[in-house]
């Protein structure tokens, strides 16, 4: 199977403005940002969507996502506070079929979205 753009980005196949990463997670600049701060957060481990992640993928989830509020502050987004996303799907906004979480700030964020 072919892998995903994001699946390149882990492998390092091609280059991505990291901003945090272990053995699990990688976090990096999203290439379209939709707010100051435009962060994506990624498991190393190609789940297509949250739709399709397992009951074994249950602490990478929790770890997923609390990394992701690590990197939030670490960007100086924790006293006026950030929107997490997950798109899942047609409907939902998914253009990457490979799980990942939005870290938006930087400015007020509309509810509801569109
Ligand atoms: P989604 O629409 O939820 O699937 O989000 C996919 C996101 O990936 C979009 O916000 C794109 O701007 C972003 N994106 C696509 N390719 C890259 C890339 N090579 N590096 C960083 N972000 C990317």
């Amino acid at each position: 199977m072919e892998k995903t753009i994001f699946q390149k980005i882990c492998d390092k196949d091609i280059p991505a403005d990291i901003v945090y990463e272990d053995d699990q997670v990688l976090a990096f600049h999203d290439a379209n940002p939709q707010a100051p701060t435009h962060v994506l957060m990624i498991p190393r481990k190609a789940i297509s969507r949250v739709n399709d992640a397992q009951d074994e993928d249950k602490l990478l989830l929790g770890h997923l996502l609390l990394k992701a509020a690590e990197v939030a502050r670490d960007l100086g987004l924790g006293e006026n506070g950030f929107r997490l996303v997950i798109n899942n799907g047609q409907d939902g906004g998914e253009s990457v079929p490979h799980l990942h979480c939005h870290i938006l700030g930087g400015r007020p964020l509309q509810w509801p979205p569109g």
